[in-house]
């Protein structure tokens, strides 16, 4: 089957991990089978959707690695793919609804409304709209709405009858439709409702496949019956377990909730994304770093977990190293540049080929630059470590090191010799004299990095 799929923000906040999973497997879902993938912008709540939003928005699904043949910054056979752009389109097909029965204005006041929910609820009954404005005869409303009173309009849902679904992800699902309640499908500043804008741009933009978060799974019976009520081509909905935060409640600041731009100024690499969230609720059938092209061929919309899918720091920082692995090293300078301001340039290349291995985050170039051009400055339990190797052993280290300044192998085999010592007992020290840390880049690549002086200075005895 060739999926057109589609990813719909709405620009009221910046893209979290969990819309950018969902984005990502939208588009996976469509470039596996050689669909389309088209994104949508749902900026139908004016108050809180600023152009700028949208704009980053765009922008971050870029940076993520996500490609799209129809969308608002290139537009397409379908669009406008901004909703506010598509009013007209809606109120045709609100007419239509009008028209044909399956709508009705309603002039319930919000204060009206919020107290049936209230005696509703506390009737221990779900909170829905009673139907009230249905009996008003199209004549009656006709009147009200001319002299000018508020309305909006609202579905007509069959009084009886059970709507089956068959979500990708949760199987067959019945709704009963007695329980759904009217739902708005115009507000009363004429605005579309979201049911009705998402549903019918759906259908219009020939989108065949609907992956979104599992918070609007319950939202599918009343857009179906939309559709279906328009005579409309009902898409397959596959319904997104939401992702939670590492103590397995609802993602938030506080435990991992992330968005991509704060990811993005972290240091954190496209590609290491797409690999972790590649794996959060979907299983590949083998764990292992896949390029863009194996990420598409082997994902599966029959391998979409039904668990919460829970966010897992170290899994990230996982998926950052093998990124960092798998990037070409004229790539990972281009990454590291701006903390390379300490590094001369001829010998930038050598230093991050030393340090590729030890660095998950380009800050983290900063801290080895200043270890290797900057004076060292060794905290008290270093030089404690140092000096308890003895001042003979520092003289006979810098003896060797004058001898064969240029072959690190050379110069510590001599100095095992000399010294009487072998493997961590002769390069612990070592590695604490020149770079002041337990753990680092290989000293012979780290070597080559520092000036003949600076080595020097280095393995000379600590006074005591
Ligand atoms: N604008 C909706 C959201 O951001 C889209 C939901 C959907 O994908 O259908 O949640």
């Amino acid at each position: 089957m060739i999926f057109t799929s589609r990813f719909a923000p709405s620009p009221t906040g910046h893209i979290h991990l969990g819309n950018a999973r969902t984005a990502l497997f939208a588009f996976w879902a469509a470039r596996q089978s050689g669909g389309r993938f088209i994104i949508r912008m749902e900026d139908t709540d004016q108050a809180r959707s600023p152009a700028e939003l949208a704009k980053a928005l765009l922008e971050d699904l870029r940076w993520l690695g996500l490609d799209w043949d129809e969308g608002p910054d290139c537009g397409g056979p379908h669009g406008p793919y901004t909703q506010m752009e598509r009013l007209p389109v809606y109120n045709d097909l609100l007419q239509r609804l009008l028209d044909t029965g399956h709508a009705y204005p309603c002039f319930c006041k919000a204060d009206e409304l919020s107290a049936e929910r209230e005696a509703q609820r506390a009737a221990g009954k779900a909170p829905r709209y009673s139907g009230r404005c249905r009996a008003i005869s199209a004549a009656e409303a006709q009147r009200r709405l001319v002299v000018g009173e508020e309305a909006t309009l609202r579905f007509a849902v069959p009084r009886s009858g059970t709507l089956r679904v068959e979500d990708l992800v949760w199987g067959e699902r019945a709704y009963s439709l007695a329980d759904l309640g009217d739902f708005v499908l115009r507000r009363s500043d004429g605005s579309p409702s979201f049911f009705f804008a998402n549903a019918v741009d759906d259908a219009l933009m020939g989108v065949n496949l609907v992956l979104r978060g599992e918070d609007h799974l319950s939202n599918t019976p009343r857009q179906i019956l939309i559709l279906q009520a328009l005579g409309l081509p009902v898409p397959d909905y596959g319904h997104l377990p939401l992702l939670q935060g590492s103590d397995g409640q609802p993602l938030s600041k506080r435990n991992g909730a992330a968005s991509l731009r704060e990811l993005r100024s972290a240091g954190y690499l496209p590609a290491a994304l797409r690999n972790y969230l590649g794996q959060l609720g979907h299983h590949y059938p083998a764990t292992h770093w896949r390029s863009d092209a194996e990420l598409i061929a082997d994902f599966s919309l029959a391998r979409i977990g039904r668990a919460p899918a829970q966010f897992d720091h170290e899994q990230l920082q996982y998926w950052q190293e093998q990124a960092l692995q798998h990037l070409r090293l004229d790539d990972l300078v281009a990454w590291l540049r701006p903390h390379l301001t300490l590094v001369p340039e001829e010998q930038i290349s050598g230093f991050v080929a030393a340090i590729r291995g030890n660095v998950h985050l380009p800050a983290d170039a900063g801290a080895w630059a200043e270890c290797c051009f900057l004076p060292l400055v060794i905290s008290e339990a270093v030089r404690a470590e140092l000096a308890e190797s003895g001042a003979e052993f520092w003289l006979q280290a810098q003896a060797c090191y004058q001898e064969r300044p240029d072959d690190f192998r050379a110069w510590t085999r001599q100095l095992a010799q000399r010294s009487g010592r072998k493997g961590r007992s002769l390069y612990h020290p070592l590695r604490l004299a020149l770079t002041g840390r337990e753990q680092g880049p290989e000293l012979a690549q780290l070597l080559p990095l520092l000036s003949h002086e600076e080595v020097l200075r280095r393995l000379a005895p600590i006074p005591s």
